[in-house]
């Protein structure tokens, strides 16, 4: 062998390119070991077979080809992507390259390239563009594409769902995202086994779903509507939690005139309604929605605002004594007075606060609000009952925040008690409850806010570090129908006793309702017959002690400053005087 032939055939044999030379008609003469390992043949099987035989079934046509034009020179090189097959069976996408070597016998040679690798990558790529990676689901861009082209056929029989799932943030922030991925694959899987396989179900991201459903009159848009709902709403074991997700949803159908942007943004809106309206519910869009999403972002910039100009207040509500009526406690409950609408209620807030992540500044200002009120009336030696919101349990630490108010204001924990929510307890993480516990530890009480109100499950309920329980309302309303208004109070109120926790009936508006209560056997009830939420300032027993400087207002800085001024008399219905002498539950 000559020099040449020696570099050849070492060059042939150690590439890392796959490589073979070929006869004339395309019969392999010889393989080199990159081309056996790439389809996984020994070198013996490749030597003879026909380039042909090693070719996808589909391309066998395109390989002959390529190796006869270049054999009667029609071409002097071909490169063509083709497919081969691997011993496997499995498919090898390759760009292979056939040349004559130059030989008097008319040999060829041919290279050939994996190209697997970047075409699953590419195919990946293109997927992606047009796919939701967590769940599989069609995104955006796909969304808008197929529901511009349902709208050209046929826009009125083209509805659009918007789905978002109700407290998903809440699952996700303590739970975990883990958890919350599982549980939107979940509905992912369950929303795309409730339509027709050709309809589309898209996530947008978040929470966030949307369904188009072409070709559907109304009354088979809302059994799907129906169906999808339904579907949802069955149980999933979310980590070691039974979760029941609902979900708020919109629906607008299409007009000659919508884009498939608007129709999006229609149901979006109307979900947004479905939502305020109390979640896990259907709402269908109609124009004066579009108003109302405006009205939204605006109190959100305006909170801000608020925040930062002192228009929040916070009101106190008396929490009584059912023998004696007094007060021995107050419910701190926030309040916006906002400079052209008025006095507003939290619930036309709290929420829009919640999603802005406002709740945690808001939550600060009551609590500090709440201190200073307990510092400022020695002569009170009742609690104030501070409700906190489940965004602000273990962001980063409720327990500092608390911790940081009582000692600003030289109040001792005991004073004070946090309402959380019963479905705020449902959802607690290890590290909410971790947060909880440290609030307890602290001496602070914790109570069940709306108790009956949720889904908790007693067990744990009473895993919780929570000492206490609020009656939710809608029971109270219901007292006196001898059937399960009644019969829920008795029960709860006896569970209350036996467990040695506090209970506190709420909404107590008729004396009937206060005389059930008290033979049902509750000690403490809260309600307009006893006191509306009042600023405090129309609370007496306050001293005129400088904003900010209560650590040191204690009852002797009191007499130095003339003791507490008489106060206005409220307009409460109850007597504050007596109130003062009340003592701790
Ligand atoms: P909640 O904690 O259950 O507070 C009791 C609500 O019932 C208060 O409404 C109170 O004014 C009202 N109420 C009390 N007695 C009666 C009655 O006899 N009849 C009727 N019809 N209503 C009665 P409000 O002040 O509008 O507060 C609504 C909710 O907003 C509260 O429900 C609480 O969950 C939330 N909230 C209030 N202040 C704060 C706060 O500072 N932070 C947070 N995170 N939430 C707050
Ligand atoms: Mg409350
Ligand atoms: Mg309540």
């Amino acid at each position: 062998m000559n020099h040449d032939a020696e570099v050849f055939a070492g060059t042939f044999r150690d590439s890392p390119l796959a490589m073979a030379v070929l006869d004339a008609d395309g019969r392999l003469r010889d393989a080199n070991p990159a081309l056996s390992t790439l389809l996984g043949r020994p070198l013996g099987f490749l030597v003879g077979t026909a380039l042909g035989a090693l070719a996808h079934p589909d391309d066998r046509d395109q390989h002959r080809q390529i190796v006869a034009h270049v054999s009667r020179g029609t071409d002097e090189r071909i490169q063509a992507q083709v497919r081969c097959l691997h011993a496997s069976g499995d498919t090898l996408w390759t760009r292979m390259t056939v040349a004559r070597l130059g030989d008097a016998t008319g040999s060829l040679i041919t290279y050939v390239e994996d190209l697997t690798e970047v075409r699953r990558a590419r195919e990946l790529v293109e997927h992606h563009s047009n796919y939701d990676l967590l769940t599989g689901l069609a995104n955006r861009t796909l969304l808008l594409d197929r529901l511009s082209v349902a709208l050209q056929r046929s826009a009125a029989s083209t509805a659009c769902i918007f789905l978002d799932l109700d407290h998903f943030k809440i699952i996700n922030d303590s739970l975990g995202h883990e958890a919350g991925d599982l549980l939107l694959v979940e509905i992912a899987t369950r929303l795309q086994a409730a339509v027709r396989p050709g309809d589309i179900v898209a996530r947008l991201g978040g929470d966030e779903f949307v369904v188009v459903l072409e070709d559907m009159d109304e009354e088979s848009a809302t059994s799907t509507m129906r169906a999808l709902v339904a579907a949802v709403r069955e149980p999933v074991m979310i980590a070691t939690h039974e979760v029941v997700p609902t979900v708020s949803a919109g629906v607008s159908v299409g007009t000659p005139r919508t884009t498939a942007e608007t129709l999006v943004r229609d149901a979006d809106i109307a979900m947004s309604r479905a939502k305020a309206a109390g979640r896990d519910r259907v709402e269908v869009f109609s124009e004066e929605y579009r108003d109302d999403a405006f009205v939204r972002l605006s109190i959100e910039s305006e909170l801000r605002v608020a925040l930062r100009e002192g228009q929040l207040e916070v009101h106190y509500q008396p929490v009584v004594d059912m023998d004696s009526r007094q007060p021995v406690a107050y419910e701190a409950l926030v309040r916006w007075r906002h400079p052209q609408r008025g006095l507003l209620l939290p619930d036309s807030f709290i929420e829009v606060g919640e999603e802005a992540n406002l709740i945690i500044p808001l939550g600060e200002f009551v609590l500090d609000e709440a201190c200073h009120f307990i510092a400022s009336r020695p002569s009170f030696s009742g609690k104030v009952l501070v409700n906190v919101s489940t965004r602000q349990i273990g962001v980063p630490d409720l327990t500092g925040t608390v911790t940081r108010a009582l000692a600003r204001h030289g109040v001792a924990p005991s004073r004070l008690a946090l309402e959380i929510t019963e479905s705020g307890m449902l959802v607690a993480t290890q590290a909410a409850l971790t947060d909880l516990r440290g609030i307890a530890d602290l001496g602070v009480e914790l109570l069940l806010d709306d108790f009956g109100t949720g889904y908790s499950a007693l067990s744990s309920v009473l895993r919780s570090p929570v000492t206490g329980l609020k009656l939710a309302r809608e029971f109270t309303l219901r007292l006196g129908d001898r059937s399960t208004g009644d019969r829920i109070s008795t029960a709860v109120a006896s569970l209350v006793d036996s467990l040695g926790m506090h209970g506190i009936i709420e909404g107590v508006e008729t004396e009937s309702q206060y005389r059930q209560a008290r033979a049902q056997g509750w000690k403490l009830a809260q309600g307009f017959l006893f006191g509306r939420p009042t600023p405090a300032e129309l609370i007496p027993g306050a001293l005129t002690a400088p904003r900010g400087a209560d650590a040191v207002a204690t009852p002797s800085t009191a007499d130095a400053l003339g003791g507490a001024l008489p106060a206005p008399r409220s307009a409460v219905d109850i007597d504050h005087d007596d109130a003062l002498q009340a003592t701790a539950w």
